[in-house]
């Protein structure tokens, strides 16, 4: 095939069916017509979202920056990637410096012109770190939760449910690979998916130094590495077999309280455990603590309120004492929700009677699709047989598209591209 590209950098607005054609016009009112439209608008609007000094689902720090001043303070919502991102922003991004002691620990040197910076979460932990890759050896192959276990389970019954249907699998899995080098009978699955229920919350002294111990500990498996260090090559496990997850839950039998409860719990779990920041940022994070530029004052599930331009958090701890700081500035670090993605876009929104993913009632807010990723209408059928949607948009039919590519792991990301790919040129050749 003759294929050309061409790349115009433009907001699309508005796209409409007309015929055997789409209709695309741009924020600055140009048209173009095409027969096939591909919607991969990712992780939506990356414009800052702001509301006096309330920043939500903040990914550009240009407008804060340029606002706040060394005696602001800033409240600061999850302690996930987004969070690692912004705290770099306010430090390094200031000026800071984070220099090697002469003992090889990692100290940061202020600028003096950096905020104060509450870190906040439910856990009130951060995200563990990556486990560093120090060998060669592959990935781990599984042993029980195969792909052929998978599809056993998935033909021998119509409606399943992934705690009592797969989590089984998947917890002989990681209690297998964390034995092989702890040792048999050291596996403490509580520990491993709950850890934050290990650290004290009677009072904010015992919650402050274990909590540190936590990340200092967090620290030391992620130099072990994925091969050498139990966590973290249990932890990887779950990234490595993503696929074999993605078949429990895109094969569309759950229930639909189970696919939630899959979502909101598991997948959170999941990802406290696996997704994590590479443990540079770990080592950052403690001399950001240790330089009291982070604070953990309030870091522990704290009510938040909001009074005359300022933000309160108080963080209660079982002993009846209570922290509580204001803060000038309240950041929510998170990416926005597949729902927002959507609904808040002008060009999703343009395209009436798509159908949004449906199991039974729970919906995730993402856009339901076809096996060829085709965009379903709200009848069921194909919206149009040119209008394909991809990655983020489609969380709800697809199950964590939102990952790259990486050696030797096969990833959802191309496998979705190239059925994309086959399909149009296999519709424009016919
Ligand atoms: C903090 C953070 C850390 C991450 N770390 C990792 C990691 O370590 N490993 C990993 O595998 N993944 C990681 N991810 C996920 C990864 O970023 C996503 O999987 C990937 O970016 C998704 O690619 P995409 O092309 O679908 O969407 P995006 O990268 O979001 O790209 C979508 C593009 O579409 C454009 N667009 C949107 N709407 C329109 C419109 N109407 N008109 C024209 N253009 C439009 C956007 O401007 C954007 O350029 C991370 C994500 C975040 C937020």
């Amino acid at each position: 095939m003759n294929i050309k590209y061409q790349i115009i950098i433009e907001e699309v607005t508005n796209l409409v069916k007309i015929e055997h054609y789409f209709k695309l016009t741009t924020k600055t009112n140009q048209e173009f017509y095409t027969k096939k439209v591909v919607l991969c608008t990712g992780h939506g609007n990356s414009q800052l979202l702001h509301c006096n000094k309330k920043f939500s689902k903040i990914l550009n720090l240009n407008h804060l920056k340029r606002s706040i001043n060394p005696q602001s303070k800033i409240l600061i919502k999850g302690m996930g990637l987004v969070m690692f991102d912004i705290i770099s922003e306010l430090t390094e991004g200031f000026g800071g410096k984070f220099i090697k002691s002469l003992d090889d620990n990692l100290i940061y040197i202020p600028s003096g012109l950096e905020p104060k910076i509450y870190l906040y979460s439910r856990s009130g932990l951060p995200l563990s770190g990556k486990g560093c890759k120090n060998s060669l050896s592959l990935p781990h192959k599984p042993q029980f939760f195969t792909i052929n276990n998978i599809h056993a389970i998935i033909e021998s019954k119509d409606n399943l449910d992934f705690d009592e249907d797969f989590l089984p699998l998947l917890l002989k899995e990681v209690t297998y690979r964390f034995e092989e080098i702890e040792g048999v009978g050291s596996f403490n699955v509580d520990h491993f998916f709950y850890p934050q229920n290990y650290i004290s919350k009677n009072n904010y002294h015992d919650f402050y130094h274990q909590t540190v111990e936590y990340i200092v500990a967090d620290l030391k498996a992620c130099k072990k590495g994925i091969f050498q260090n139990g966590t973290k090559a249990a932890g990887e496990l779950i990234r490595d077999l993503r696929d074999n997850l993605r078949l429990c839950i895109e094969q569309k039998k759950l229930s639909s309280l189970s696919h939630q409860k899959f979502l909101n719990h598991w997948n959170v779990i999941f990802n406290k455990i696996c997704v994590g920041p590479p443990h540079f940022r770990i080592e950052q994070l403690l001399a950001l603590i240790d330089s009291k530029v982070v604070s953990l004052e309030v870091a522990y599930n704290p009510q938040i309120m909001e009074k005359e331009d300022k933000f309160f958090a108080v963080s209660n701890f079982t002993n009846g004492q209570a922290n509580q700081i204001d803060a000038d500035y309240f950041i929510e670090a998170s990416i926005p929700e597949v729902e927002h993605v959507v609904e808040s876009s002008p060009l999703w929104m343009s395209l009436d009677s798509v159908s949004l993913f449906n199991n039974k009632g729970y919906r995730t807010g993402g856009v339901d699709i076809d096996d060829s990723s085709r965009v379903k209408n709200i009848s069921g059928n194909v919206y149009h047989d040119g209008l394909y949607a991809f990655g983020i948009p489609t969380e709800g039919s697809k199950y964590f598209t939102y990952v790259l590519p990486r050696p030797d792991i096969p990833s959802t990301f191309l496998k979705d591209s190239n059925i994309i790919a086959e399909h149009i040129i296999k519709s424009l050749t016919h």
